[in-house]
């Protein structure tokens, strides 16, 4: 049986004028280490499951991009992440939203899938069941980057709440997701991000929400999305994509297209989703510049690219 995987790392205005040649390979480098490490584990028979929660740990663990390590600030000067996880066969699925100290939020969505008896604990709910399930907190250096920082100053100066990758500032990073179909033909989806720079209030975005930047369903597709989340949260993407799949027999390309280029771009998102249907097709569509994405498959396709080329 064929395999397919891809991952993101996230979409906004990426050009090639604002990125020196060291940092395009570093990013190149932090993706394709990511991509080879969840190939790895498709290869060797483990599950789609296994195989995005691999590529996404290994993107949080990159201070590149903002999911874990390298997370963006709150208003408060803290690291709140959000993450879900989601799996193809029998639709159970799990996710955290913000929780802090965790150095693979994506590892925590598994285990909420798997563990807790529910889908989604955020707050002081999800640190309380972390702990019981002994993770161990990292102290608030692990996650401070420069960048990161001076983002959140200038956010803080200007009032605004900024996307990590929005044009006010060197955006270049974001929310990280993988998507896969295994050997045995089964889907998984997973997403992980620091959400936005300067967010208050206990800002959720889309990226733990199943059907909204998460989904996956062996009927059709798994789907990761990166982007401004409250309009995939209301335009339900993920799920959206899967749907025009399942009941209106759209092809996968026809359906992410269909949803990033048209009906999310009706109501104010940008941003892009990275997919793999039931057939090991593959599919990363964005209407931004540009998209910090990879994949490979069973044939030995690979692609690792940032810009829109
Ligand atoms: N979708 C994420 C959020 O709104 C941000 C991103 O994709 O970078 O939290």
């Amino acid at each position: 049986m064929p395999y397919s995987i891809a991952i993101h790392g996230g979409a906004g205005t990426i050009h090639k004028s604002q990125m020196s040649d060291e940092k395009e390979a570093a990013y190149k480098s932090a993706l394709r280490n990511a991509l080879i490490q969840g190939e790895e584990a498709l290869k060797k028979g483990l599950s789609a499951l296994d195989a995005v929660e691999i590529a996404v740990m290994a993107l949080e663990d990159s201070h590149l991009f903002n999911a874990g390590k390298g997370a963006v600030f709150t208003h408060e000067g803290k690291h709140e992440m959000d993450a879900s996880i989601m799996e193809g066969k029998s639709l159970m699925g799990g996710a955290v939203a913000s929780v802090y100290g965790i150095k693979n939020p994506i590892h925590l969505s598994r285990k909420v899938m798997e563990n807790s008896g529910h889908v989604f604990l955020a707050g002081n709910g999800a640190m309380e069941f972390a702990k019981e399930q002994g993770f161990k907190l990292e102290p608030d250096e692990y996650f401070y980057d420069e960048l990161r920082y001076q983002q959140w100053q200038e956010a803080l100066k200007e009032g605004v709440i900024q996307l990590d990758h929005s044009p006010l500032k060197e955006n270049k990073f974001g929310t990280v997701g993988a998507v896969a179909l295994d050997i045995h033909g089964n889907l998984a989806a997973a997403t992980s991000t620091g959400g936005m720079t300067n967010k208050r209030f206990g800002r959720v975005g889309d990226s733990p929400m199943l059907g909204a930047g998460t989904y996956a369903n062996n009927k059709t597709c798994a789907v990761s999305c990166t982007g401004s989340g409250e309009f995939f949260i209301r335009a339900v993407v993920a799920y959206d994509v899967s749907c025009l799949m399942e009941y209106k027999g759209y092809s996968l390309a026809d359906a992410s297209k269909e949803v990033v280029q048209n009906r999310l771009l009706k109501i104010g998102g940008d941003g892009g989703l990275i997919a793999v249907d039931f057939r090991g097709n593959i599919c990363l569509e964005f209407n931004t510049d540009g998209m910090y994405r990879a994949s490979i498959n069973s044939d030995g396709n690979e692609q690792v690219l940032i810009y829109r080329d």
